[in-house]
Parts: C-alpha cells; sequence; structure tokens
C-alpha cells in the first residue's frame, strides 16, 4: 500500500498553492535575461523596500546568531494601533496567522464560511484543519454579507472575509461590516484580513481595531507584504482580544518571525515618507492601468487594491504571449476566473511595458 494513502485524506484533497511565477524561473524558461522581466504577478511593492527598513535589517544582521526577541516590534504596534502589546500576535507573514486561527478554531466536524473568489488561503487555512469549507456565492465579485451571515451553521467556527479582496479588489463599505458583525453570532469568529488596507482612500479607511472591544470575535489581519514593500522578510500578524491572542500564541512557534523580519517591519512601519510614496505611486498607477485596459476595450473589477482583475477573451494564450515578452501576471484559473488576468499595479515603466505587451498579445 502506497504511504500516500495513510496520509490523511482531507490533507490529499488539497489542491497546491500556486504562487505568481518568479523572475528566476521565467528567465530559465524562455532563456530572458531576468533584469529586462516585469513581474506585476504577487502584488509585491513596485518600490523596492522602505529604505529605513533596508538599513534597520542591514544592522540586524549583526545579531543573527541570537534567536529573535519580538518584543520591539510587539511594542511598536501596539502602540501603532493604539491596543494593548497582549493583543498583538506575530506571525511570518500574515497567512501564519490565517493558519492560526484556524488550528485554534477549527477541526473535523467544524465549519468555516468565505465568499467565492476570496483569498484562497482561507480555503487551504480551513481544509488544512479537517472542517468542512463553505463557499458563499459572490455578489458582482464581492462578498454578500446577507449570504454568508444565511450561511453560517450551527458547526460554524471561522468566517473569513478580506477587504479589499484578493483578487478581485472588491471593497465592503465599513458601515455595511459593522453592522454585519453585530448580526453575526458571537461565538463565530470573523477574521477580516486587511492586507491592503493602506491603498483604501482616507475616507473610505476606519480604524477597525477600535471595534474589538465591542466584538472580541473579530481578528483583524495585517501585513508587512504589500505598502511595507518586505514580502521576502515574511512579517504580518493579528491584532485581536486578549483572550483571542493568548490562544492563538499558545499554538504560535515561539521564533516565527526572523531577526531581520522584526527590524525590517518596525523600521518600515516608522517611514511614512516611503509608505505615502508607495501610496501615490499606486494611485497614479491604477490611473493609467484602468485608462490602458479601457482604451484596449477591456472590462475590468473596480479595485481598491494595489492590482487589477481584467476579462479577456483567452486569457490562457494572452497570458503565455505576455510570458514570452518577459511579463508575468497572475492567471485566475486557481480561482475559478479563467477568464481573467490580474496586474499588479507598477512603477510607470513597468506599467507602460505590461500594457504595450498586452496590445501586441491581443492582435497576435
Ligand atoms: C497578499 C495578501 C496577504 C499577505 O500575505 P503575507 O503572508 O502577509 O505575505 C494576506 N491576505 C491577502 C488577501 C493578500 O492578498
Amino acid at each position: 500500500m502506497s504511504i500516500v494513502a495513510q496520509a490523511l485524506s482531507y490533507i490529499r484533497s488539497i489542491s497546491p498553492y500556486v504562487p505568481g511565477k518568479p523572475i528566476t524561473e521565467l528567465a530559465r524558461e524562455m532563456g530572458l535575461v531576468p533584469e529586462t522581466i516585469v513581474k506585476l504577478a504577487s502584488n509585491e511593492n513596485p518600490l523596492g523596500m522602505s529604505p529605513l527598513a533596508k538599513q534597520a535589517v542591514e544592522a540586524a544582521l549583526a545579531g543573527v546568531e541570537r534567536y529573535p526577541d519580538q518584543f520591539d516590534l510587539i511594542a511598536a504596534l501596539a502602540e501603532h494601533h493604539a491596543a494593548s502589546p497582549e493583543q498583538i500576535i506575530l506571525g511570518n507573514g500574515s497567512n501564519d496567522v490565517l493558519d492560526l486561527v484556524a488550528r485554534v478554531f477549527l477541526s473535523a466536524g467544524r465549519s468555516a464560511v468565505f465568499s467565492q473568489y476570496a483569498f484562497t488561503v482561507y480555503p487551504l487555512a480551513t481544509i488544512a484543519t479537517g472542517a468542512t469549507p463553505i463557499t458563499v456565492p459572490a455578489r458582482h465579485y464581492g462578498h454578500d454579507l446577507d449570504a454568508m451571515r444565511a450561511a453560517i451553521r450551527p458547526d460554524t467556527h471561522v468566517l473569513w472575509i478580506a477587504n479589499p479582496n484578493n483578487p478581485t479588489g472588491t471593497f465592503l463599505p465599513y458601515a455595511d461590516l459593522h453592522a454585519f458583525l453585530s448580526s453575526v453570532p458571537a461565538e463565530v469568529v470573523v477574521v477580516l484580513d486587511e492586507a491592503y488596507t493602506e491603498y483604501l482612500l482616507p475616507s473610505e479607511r476606519v480604524d477597525s481595531v477600535r471595534w474589538i472591544s465591542e466584538f472580541p470575535n473579530l481578528v483583524i489581519t495585517r501585513t508587512f507584504s504589500k505598502v511595507y514593500g518586505l514580502a521576502g522578510l515574511r512579517v504580518g500578524y493579528a491584532v485581536a482580544d486578549v483572550a483571542v491572542a493568548a490562544l492563538m500564541n499558545r499554538v504560535r512557534q515561539p521564533f516565527n518571525v526572523s531577526n531581520l523580519g522584526l527590524a525590517g517591519a518596525k523600521a518600515a512601519l516608522a517611514d511614512h515618507i516611503f509608505i505615502a510614496a508607495s501610496y501615490e505611486l499606486n494611485r497614479q498607477g491604477m490611473q493609467q492601468l484602468v485608462a490602458g485596459l479601457k482604451r484596449l476595450g477591456l472590462q475590468h473589477i473596480p479595485s481598491h487594491g494595489n492590482f487589477v482583475t481584467f476579462a479577456v477573451a483567452n486569457a490562457t494564450a494572452i497570458n503565455i504571449h505576455l510570458l514570452k515578452q518577459g511579463v508575468i501576471v497572475r492567471p485566475l484559473g486557481g480561482y475559478d476566473m479563467p477568464h481573467h488576468l490580474r496586474v499588479t499595479i507598477g512603477r510607470e515603466d513597468e506599467n507602460q511595458r505590461f500594457l504595450a505587451a498586452l496590445e501586441k498579445a491581443l492582435c497576435a
């Protein structure tokens, strides 16, 4: 009998996560020079990392023989959110904290609710515990909160929401979210994943951390991978009720964020100039890409993130044409959106390269 047959059946049922194609991989496959490749596939920051974070990471190299101490970053985050340090849970990327929520609250015999087209880590984290995933049909590609509430069963313990959502870029006004939280049973943990919150217009933002005292079942997650430009360092975190945070910390690996990650994240958090520049570049790049897509006659889903998803006939063929021209975007077949591609907002020259390559691909 095969050893694979011995594995837990729900683990065997998982379809693996497909990451954006790395630049190095495309260079090997197509014989291209890595420096000529434009990668707009993983919602990374086109400005690179904050210079302050870079300095801090370089300085932290001096201490890598020691195990990391999370104290400073937790203190900085607590201050940033006007929360208590006991409310902060650090993760090796926010994917790590999503997994911690699943491990604390889900198992076989329980279920978790999320929207169709929601971030793919939600089904992954759910299924990996043996819990049952409940997918709720989307409305205009976004979360249908009424339908999500109606989908909650007696065995439902977690409800996952990304706001804005990836890969659709859809956004739920915070007033709707607050009303939703008031109507969800207090026994259901609601995870509010705010990976793209820094890209929202100031008028759209709400300090949702303030809601935790009202809703102790609310877990908010944030990441250093997007506007802070540290995707490769792997740092994210959750803010939660103190009791929930204590549970998540019990299953957290004690040293789950590296010395370099801790130092880089703390410096990046304080680099307001870099954050503002990243926000501004994203605003302009979004306009540039949306105008370009319209000019090419393509429909897009209005996005509140640092990416835009557009519909195109023959998305698979178009993607291959783009790859041959050294442009990497994200095909969404894994999201059951085989006729869409997602492009991350890049620098002006990168956006231009993408639009020119797309125009060529459409004419081919
Ligand atoms: C990119 C992204 C994250 C961040 O993941 P990390 O593990 O922190 O890199 C989280 N949630 C969503 C919806 C994302 O798109």
